[in-house]
Order: C-alpha cells, then structure tokens, then sequence
C-alpha cells in the first residue's frame, strides 16, 4: 500500500512510504532508470535490463507480468471492477517502469512489434479486465472506418475520444423514448428524462469517488468548468496582490480564466516550474506560497507531455498552507482510476468527451460546502428556488450551478460512457494503457531524427516529439495518408512548449482501444519517409 492508494483509510496509511519517498526508493534501487528512459528520448537504445524480481517496501513484488489480472487482485464482479479497494497505481507504475524488462518481455510475447512485423498472438488474446483488447475495438464502430484507403488508426484521443455503441444507442434511446426537459414537467416523459439525467449524475459520483450528487455539476466541458470556479468560488476570494498558483503544464484552459479574474481583481498568477522531463518541481511549488496564496489550480495530466503529475503532494502541500486546490482531470478521466474523496480534492473538473461520451457535456466536482459558499455562475431558470423583482433565492445544489437547459441527452450519454468503463475496470485500463506507452516510446526510440519532448517517468497517453527535416503540419498530412490520425500545433499549451524551445509538436494520444497493431503502424509509416 502507498499514500496513492485510492481507498486506504487515514489510519492505514500511516506509516507507509509516499510516492516520493517509493521514487527515492526506486532511484536507490534502480540508478539506471531515468537514464534508461533518457535513452529513450534520445535514442540511443533500449531501456537497460532490471532485476527479475524486487520488493518495494510496503509495496508490491514485481514479478511476471499476469494479463488475466494484472493487479493481482482478488477477482470481483465485472459491474464493481471500478471500485476494486486494493489499487495502488504508483506501485503499478514504479513496478512497470521497474520490471521494464519483463513488461516488455511479457509485451512481446503478446506483439512482437514493428521490429520484426510478427505477431504471436492478436487483440483477442490481450485482456484487460473484463473484456479482450478486439472486444473493445469491436465496441467503436468508428475504428472499422476507412481513411483515405486505410484502415483508422485514431490516436488523436487527447483531444476527443471516439464513442463505443452503448454510448451511441443510450443516446439514440433517450431520443426515442425519453426525451423530454428535466425538472420542470409533470408527465411521464418528464419524469423519465429526469431520472435519466439525475441517474447519470450518480454514476459520475461513482465514477470520481465523490461523497455525493450534490457535489456533481453538469458543464459543457473543462473549461466552462474552470471559468465557473474561477468565477463562482475563486474570484469573491481576490483582493490586489492575491495570488493563484497554476504550473506551466496547463492549457490554456487552466490559464486564461485565472488571468481574466487576475486581471479583474489585481491578483497574480505564480507558476509552478517543471523539470528537463516535464515534472513538475515540488520544492519550487512549495516555495511559491506566500499568506497572499488564495487558490491552487493544476493539471493531473499534461495534454502535451502525458506527465501524471504528483497530484497527491500537490493537494497535500496546498492544504498545508490552507489553499484551496482546483485539478484539471481532462486529461486523465479517461486513463488514470480517479477517487476525489481519497485525494482530498477540493474541485476536479473533466470534459465528457475525453472519457468517450459526447461533446457538450462535462462536470465539476465540488466538496459541498465549497460549493455552497460558491456564487451562481449563470443566472436563469432552473437554478433558483424563487424569484421577485426584490430578490431571487437561489435553488439547492447542483441546481444552483445549472442554469437554463443543460445537454439533457449528452449527460446520459456521460453515465452510459463511464458505465461501460466501470464496467472493463479502470485499473486495468490504467494497466493497459501504461504498457502501450511503453511499447510505443520503444518503438519510437527505434527511429532515426525523433526528438522526443518530456521524458516523466510517470506519463499517461500522450507523447510529443519532433522530427528533424519535417515541420509538423508535414508529419500530421504524411501520417493522415497513412489512415493515422495525431494532431499537430501548440495543443493550447504553448507555455509549457516553450519551456522545451518549440512552437509546436507531433502529438499522438492513446487511449483503451489502441492497440500495438496502431502504435506499429505510427512507427512503420514515420519510418517509410522520415
Ligand atoms: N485541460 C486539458 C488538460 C485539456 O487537454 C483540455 C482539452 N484539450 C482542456 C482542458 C479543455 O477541454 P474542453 O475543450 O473539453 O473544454
């Protein structure tokens, strides 16, 4: 067990190592790890051989990679494989970055890869949780498609995900059958939709680990989250000379809202650094708070980089100094488990469609009693309790936040999307997902001219990188000749871009139903003109 784990009570975590101190422990175990990974982005060879096995303290053994169950947990129902109690996923990562060699052995044994073209076994035989690797891909119509002759390789996932049929038909049925506006008739359909809506509502909570619904409030997105918060919670807090902490891998989105409300109020904006791998840099984080510190907003995941950042410790050190902290989950709803409750965050914000539902559809998490100090965003119907000309009271949570008719439909769809993750098991998504990446930064090392940009040791789906000779408008065309779909430019990161020297990069994305097939095409292609 690690501070990491999602589920652990207080008093079972007492005593065990944190994260940071598990990354102490790794680099005193395996000094050649960052180099290995340096390597990686280099290219300069593989990442070098580690011990078979090791114990972590307090931690797990490392030994065979097991694809039937991969956390080695006790087996549980499919329909509660996304509230396993047991999972640790810094362990897992520690423990893949570690075995390194074995998760590739175990990899090759399931692709051989582009080095040598050969399969020795396909999609079928690669499980994670309670489905198979060709299950998955069957489940997203769009991935038969074909593109300009070639079958679709989509691995533009950090900027939308593609949507599985269960989502498509919940949609579909809701029109047939539901529809109607929430809240406000006295019919049959009214109450149906209603219920619909207010259902999927609860699966979010679920999903997230919130203690309650009233706690989930429905967005278009990420950013209509973020500027709620800045606006609602953060903005009465400012007075000139207060100052925000956001860090230099944010998009744009965990930007401009705080410097719109800076800029309204006399308030600043500090910036956590990050380190040559795209880490951010805790010391420099903690040396930022001042008494003037009146809100934390960071990413859990870097769009550009895949950096996971060390959330835990972010929270941690903000509550040390009394902040409040806002995380941007965009980028990790749909890779990383998430429990708001376990890691104490005070908001958590994420964009439906990163998570395989529709667009226009999104959600706030907010700790209840923040949110009820928290001003109404939007004014408007549905968010009040009454109204005269003298005065409105503004209705309970969440309707407070949801003003006006909200995407009644694409909130189903966002309960039947994280239902059916619920239902393949987020760590073992997490899992999956963390051995492609590794498989994919591999065969990118193979190729000649690829500068690799952000090197974390902790990453999640996104890698970036550069290719000499090529601008990367040229690469993203070359790729979509191919049927490969990554998507190219400044990703509204352009901070954190310039922190390494660049305007822009190639960005591929992974996301469940990405295959090694995908990531040897990528390769393959980048290897026929580069
Ligand atoms: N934050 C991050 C980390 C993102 O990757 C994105 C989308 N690329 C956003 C915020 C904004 O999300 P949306 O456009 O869905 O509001």
């Amino acid at each position: 067990m690690t501070t990491t784990d999602r589920n652990a009570t207080p008093e079972e975590l007492a005593g065990v190592p944190s994260s940071l101190e598990l990354t102490a422990i790794a680099n005193q175990l395996f000094p050649d790890l960052t180099e290995g990974i340096d390597a990686v982005a280099s290219h300069s060879g593989s990442v070098p051989a580690q011990p078979e096995t090791a114990a972590i303290p307090g931690g797990a053994e490392f030994g065979a990679f097991d694809w039937q169950n991969p956390f080695g947990l006790p087996s549980v129902p499919a329909a509660n494989a996304g509230t396993v109690q047991a999972y640790a996923p810094k362990v897992v990562s520690l423990e893949q970055a570690k075995e390194s060699e074995n998760a590739v052995s175990a990899g090759a044994a399931n692709y051989a890869g582009a080095a040598t073209g050969e399969r020795t076994s396909g999609n079928d035989s690669i499980r994670i949780g309670s489905k198979t690797l060709a299950q998955i891909r069957n489940d997203f119509p769009i991935l038969s498609e074909k593109v300009n002759g070639r079958q679709l390789v989509w691995l533009d996932n950090g900027a939308t995900t593609q949507k599985p049929q269960a989502v498509i038909d919940r949609l579909a049925y809701f029109y047939e059958h539901e529809n109607s506006n929430v809240h406000r008739g006295a019919h049959a359909l009214a109450a149906k939709s209603t219920d619909a809506y207010e259902n999927a509502r609860n699966v979010v909570k679920d999903f997230i680990g919130a203690g309650s619904s009233e706690e989930i409030v429905f967005v278009r997105g990420t950013t209509e989250a973020i500027n709620l918060i800045a606006n609602s919670y953060v903005k009465p807090l400012l007075t000139p000379g207060d100052e925000i902490i956001v860090s230099i891998l944010e998009h744009h989105a965990n930007i401009v809202p705080w410097q719109l409300i800076a800029e309204q109020t006399g308030a600043v904006l500090k910036v956590i650094p990050c380190d040559e791998t795209g880490q951010l840099i805790l010391s420099e984080y903690e040396k930022l708070f001042t008494s003037r510190t009146k809100f934390v907003a960071t990413t859990h995941v870097s769009n550009v980089l895949g950096t996971v950042t060390p959330i835990e410790e972010l929270v941690v050190i903000a509550h040390r100094y009394g902040v409040r902290i806002l995380i941007d989950g965009a980028q990790s709803i749909a890779h990383i488990p998430v429990n708001v409750s376990a890691l104490d965050a005070d908001f958590f914000v994420f964009s439906g469609h990163k998570v395989f539902a529709p667009t226009g559809i999104g959600a706030v998490y907010g700790k209840k009693e923040l949110l009820d100090a928290a001003k109404p965003y939007h004014g408007g119907g549905n968010m009040i309790a009454d109204v005269t000309f003298e005065r409105t009271i503004y209705n309970a949570l969440p309707n407070k936040f949801e003003a006006g008719t909200g995407s009644i439909a694409d909130a189903v769809g966002l309960g039947a999307a994280l239902s059916y993750l619920s239902e393949i098991g987020m760590p073992c998504v997490y899992r999956w997902e963390h051995e492609l990446l590794q498989y994919a930064l591999r065969e990118m090392a193979t190729l000649r001219g690829v500068t690799m940009i952000g090197t974390a040791l902790d990453k999640a789906s996104a890698f970036a990188f550069k290719v000499d000779g090529y601008s990367d408008e040229e690469i993203g065309k070359r790729l979509d000749e191919f049927g490969i779909a990554v998507r190219t430019g400044h990703h509204c990161a352009q901070p954190v871009l310039r922190r390494f020297g660049y305007e822009s990069a190639v960005r591929p994305t992974l996301a469940l139903y990405n295959s090694p097939d995908d990531i040897d095409a990528l390769v393959k292609a980048l290897r026929s003109f580069i």
